[in-house]
């Protein structure tokens, strides 16, 4: 099998992030056994999605991590011009679901493996494929954590998300945080004996708007400075609540998300709003005792911090002869490696902004600037 083969098999699993992602495991580990390599499954809490990870070559540090995300995003309400499940090629594109995001670079990496048997590498080549990176990034740490332990140590990961085969090594975090404010409900002509979720909650969201402005008007680091907008931002994109006009809301449900800069610490920002979070509860409690404000983690997707000289990015640079260097504002897996101590950098074929799209597609000559990355790499683990 081809590499893309590899590619048209890969995009025929419906590998939604809402759905079971079993049947494209089974397949890629019958594919590994085929060719004598064992891969272990690391398990979601139902049971009903892996991500698997495998060492091939010898068990030696050194290697290097290729690491991909086996779901992708819903076609529903999209207006395809062919079935999202069937690679098409028209016009040196290949039209598919996950195509560019990024069963693609799963597939290069996958088609990888076969060489470098057949070279003999003398560093391992280390396959990662997640689950749920579209949902928040949230099946790579169980699998990462577990390859940690039981892997001998790779000197650099590759994240293969698109970038058109260009070396990126940095972007801003991720971390969300769900709220549920819990009122109390009275007509609202005695307002002030009620508590009204939305109101309240609404000093939160104003906390939000705080932030931003404060950072809008600080001078962004010189780290800071590579990103668009250059400052850790605070997002509300999302709120339910209130019953009816009349009535002090008894519920209201809202995210409070930041895109965080490498380098800013995610800690201040989070006891910062717990912070704000208490003395809004206090307030409400002042009036109804009973009521209280809930606050739930729903995403911890780490920045990736350009590395000085990183073992990742040399690699890369020297594969691909891309010396210049690039920053993205979407978040990646590679953070969540780089967090356990991994050198980790972004490449792979296509462009981010034909993800997620309706008739998505991946250039058929960013397919092959992914093999030659990957003939290459061979050869460096090779020699
Ligand atoms: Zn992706």
């Amino acid at each position: 099998m081809n590499a893309r083969d590899i590619l048209d098999k890969l995009v025929s699993f419906q590998t939604v992030s809402n759905v079971s992602n079993l049947d494209l495991i089974d397949w890629v580990e019958d594919y590994l056994a085929g060719h004598g390599v064992s891969a272990t499954r690391v398990y979601n809490d139902e049971g009903n999605k892996a991500s698997l990870y495998a060492n091939v070559g010898p068990s030696v540090d050194g290697g290097v991590v290729l690491s991909g995300h086996t779901d992708v995003v819903p076609v529903e309400g999209q207006a395809w011009d062919t079935d999202p499940f069937t690679v098409v090629e028209k016009g040196g594109k290949l039209y598919g679901r996950g195509t560019c995001d990024m069963k693609g670079f799963d597939a290069l990496a996958l088609a990888a493996v076969p060489m470098a048997l057949e070279r003999g590498v003398k560093l391992p080549l280390q396959i990662a494929l997640s689950y749920d990176e579209e949902v928040g990034c949230l099946g790579a740490p169980p699998m990462i954590a577990e390859m940690r332990k039981h892997l001998p140590a790779a000197s650099a990961v590759v994240v293969g998300e698109p970038s058109m085969m260009k070396a990126v090594s940095g972007h801003k975090g991720g971390y969300g945080w769900w709220i549920h404010m819990h009122g109390f409900e009275v007509h609202s002509s005695l307002m002030h004996t009620g508590v009204n979720a939305i109101m309240y909650g609404a000093k939160l969201i104003e906390w939000a708007n705080q932030v931003n402005d404060a950072n809008m008007s600080a001078t962004p680091s010189p780290m800071a400075a590579q990103f668009d907008p250059p400052f850790t931002t605070a997002h509300t994109g999302k709120i339910w609540g209130g019953t009816a006009h009349n009535i002090t809301a008894k519920d209201c449900e809202f995210g409070i998300d930041f895109r965080l800069v490498p380098g800013d610490d995610i800690e201040t920002y989070r006891a910062a709003l717990f912070e704000r979070v208490a003395e809004v509860e206090a307030m409400m409690q002042a009036v109804v005792p009973e009521t209280r404000i809930e606050i739930n983690q729903r995403f911890h997707v780490p920045p990736l911090q350009p590395e000085a000289d990183g073992a990742a990015e040399q690699l890369v640079r020297r594969l691909t002869g891309d010396n210049a260097s690039h920053v993205v504002s979407y978040g990646t897996e590679a953070g969540q490696f780089q967090e356990k101590d991994y050198s980790a950098i972004i490449c792979g074929p296509g462009d981010i902004a034909q993800a997620h799209q309706p008739n998505e597609f991946l250039e058929v000559s960013q397919f092959k600037a992914g093999l030659e990355f990957m003939e290459k790499l061979v050869d460096h683990l090779a020699d």
